[in-house]
């Protein structure tokens, strides 16, 4: 099979397309047939090695597809059936083995590539809205980079809550989509100060929630943009990682509160990760959540697609189709 492998740690250079065995299940697992694949800014920390895993590793934690093959333990899928699954290393491929615990079932009326675009993504908006910090109508909340993957999903989720929404983003085009997607104010971050900009849209209070993906360039500046007692969810680096800092910033700025989570740990049992998931397809299903897949790729052109996200060039989903 086809695979997308990196052997050392580097840019995009070092996402080789290379030929492997198609794998075989162990006993609790299932192998899938992948129809497509998800691109999330989670496998760039990967292929850089900031987020570390034994090499040489297959890249992507995210797809959908059928059920090919499976281990002889395996009970809750069989051959034939239609899954996607996230959370696994492996999924630019043709085919990846997978524990059954961690494949949810796609409803009929989903299809293959809005499921690889929907599950990691829609389920990380999901629990940042409902379990990180419980939003609530009557809540602002400031989305940052609001036009990218997770973005576009956690403003529909929060406008779907009734929540205030304040979206960043870094140009005009972007700015459309994020109001497009319910957000009540656009800062374009990188010609306004986003910082005086929201306490001037908050009427000098600051907003109740930060949803910062993008760390290193507003991680400060967000947590100037809290009201007393708000809390900062930093959950993701795209500009870097943010420098240590002392706790006692937290109390200068107004008894805040700071989360660094991480949708493995919002999906620990096969339960919960089974209830979020159907929550998010249920809502797709609906129509309540709109996707954008914006960008689909041939495997092989997997550098193509991390130049692309890495460069700010992408809005919505990305999408390898082996
Ligand atoms: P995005 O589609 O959001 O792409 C990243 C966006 O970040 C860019 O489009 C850009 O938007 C913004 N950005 C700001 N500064 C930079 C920079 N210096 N370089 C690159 N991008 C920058 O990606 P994803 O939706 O895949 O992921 C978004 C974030 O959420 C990532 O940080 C990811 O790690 C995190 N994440 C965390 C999860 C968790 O559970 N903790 C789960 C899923 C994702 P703009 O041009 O508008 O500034």
């Amino acid at each position: 099979m086809k695979a997308i492998q990196v052997k050392q740690p580097g840019g995009p250079e070092v996402l080789e397309l290379v030929d492997l065995p198609v794998p075989e299940p162990k006993a609790d697992e299932a192998v899938v047939k992948i129809a497509a694949a998800g691109v999330n800014f989670i496998d760039i920390y990967y292929r850089e090695g900031r987020y570390k895993a034994p090499l040489p590793l297959i890249a992507g934690q995210e797809a959908a597809g059928l059920v090919a093959a499976v281990g002889s333990d395996v009970e809750s899928v069989k051959p034939g059936d239609r899954v996607a699954y996230t959370g696994i290393l492996g999924s630019y491929a043709e085919y990846a083995s997978v524990p059954a615990a961690r494949l949810v079932a796609v409803p009929s009326g989903v299809n293959d590539q809005e499921a690889a675009a929907a599950l990691l993504q829609g389920m990380t908006a999901h629990y940042l809205v409902h379990d990180t910090f419980r939003l609530q109508k009557g809540h602002t909340a400031l989305v940052h980079a609001a036009a990218g993957g997770v973005g576009l999903l956690l403003v529909q989720m929060a406008r779907r809550i009734g929540a205030r929404v304040i979206a960043t983003v870094s140009t005009e085009e972007k700015a459309r989509l994020a109001r497009e997607a319910g957000a009540d104010e656009v800062i374009l971050y990188t010609r306004t100060d986003f910082q005086d900009e929201t306490r001037r849209l908050t009427g000098g209070t600051g907003v109740d929630v930060v949803y910062d993906s993008v760390g290193k360039e507003t991680f400060e500046k967000g947590l100037s943009s809290l009201t007393v007692r708000g809390m900062m969810v930093l959950f993701g680096g795209s500009s870097g990682a943010v420098p240590p800092s002392d706790p006692i910033l937290l109390t200068q700025k107004g008894s805040l509160y700071l989360t660094r989570p991480s949708l493995a740990h919002y999906t620990v049992t096969p339960e919960e990760l089974t209830s979020r998931a159907e929550a998010v397809f249920t809502m797709l299903g609906a129509g309540e959540l709109k996707l954008r897949i914006a960008h689909t790729y041939k495997l092989a052109d997997a550098r193509q697609a991390h130049r692309d996200l890495e460069g700010r060039k992408t809005t919505g989903k990305l999408l390898l189709l082996p």
